[in-house]
């Protein structure tokens, strides 16, 4: 968190649960606002204070350029998903409905066209090597975890996946992830958790049809670059 910033302000992220708490969005129609809940469930919405108060010409919002930018905009999404979402916030569907429906969506957006997540891991003698990847010829990039976010995002972001992938999976597939991306076999895991490995075995499959990822190498890879990797013990 950034503290004592020029004006000694704070700095505070606002997403789809909470900017309804932002002052100037009080000036937004209830229309409006239903919109940016609908697209930001779906989609990554983040905004901080210094864009809401620094930033935006509120007194013009419809027309001005860091709003479009920064809030999310109905168009975003295909009319017919959009008003899929928005009945099922309409009637009440709960926080793992939602993101079942969101999940839906996004895989029809096309999140990883280039199959990114499985050909751009590099190996050296069939190991995968950690926090880099492979995409241009003679260039390595480099992704430490801490660089994974933005203090505020961009609607045309396409990094989009990697910001929502991640909150699309459960605590325990996290912690399974975890242990997988430490090497752990699902025998393994299964034991260390208490649960059968075919318990594991069926986490691990939902995962990976989660994150459109299609083998371990995969499934590592995305740990690794999301800041969960655990090593063995
Ligand atoms: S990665 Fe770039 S385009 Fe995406 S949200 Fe961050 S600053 Fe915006």
């Amino acid at each position: 968190m950034l503290k004592n910033t020029g004006e000694g302000k704070e700095y505070r992220a606002f997403s789809v649960r909470n900017f309804r708490q932002i002052p100037q969005v009080e000036n937004l129609s209830e229309e409006e606002k239903k919109n940016i809940e609908t697209v930001g469930q779906v989609l990554p919405f983040k905004v901080n204070n210094y864009v809401v108060d620094e930033l935006i010409d509120w007194g013009n919002y419809k027309n001005d350029p860091i709003f479009h930018l920064t809030f999310p905009q109905k168009g975003m999404l295909d009319r017919k998903d959009f008003n899929t979402m928005a009945s099922a916030i309409d009637a009440g569907k709960n926080r793992m409905e939602l993101r079942e429906i969101a999940d839906t969506i996004r895989h029809k957006l096309n999140p990883h066209p280039a199959n990114q997540m499985e050909m751009n891991v590099p190996e050296l003698e069939g190991e995968i090597l950690p926090g880099v990847q492979h995409k241009y010829r003679e260039t390595a990039l480099f992704f430490p975890t801490a660089g994974q976010t933005c203090h505020s995002y961009c609607t045309f972001c396409f990094r989009w996946p990697q910001f929502v992938l991640l909150s699309s999976l459960s605590e325990r597939e996290r912690e399974i992830l975890q242990l997988i991306a430490g090497g752990y076999s699902n025998k393994e895991i299964g034991e260390k958790l208490s649960i059968s490995h075919r318990s594991v075995d069926t986490h691990r499959t939902n995962m990976m049809r989660k994150l459109e990822i299609h083998n371990t190498a995969g499934l590592v890879s995305f740990a690794i670059n999301n800041g969960i990797m655990h090593g063995r013990d």
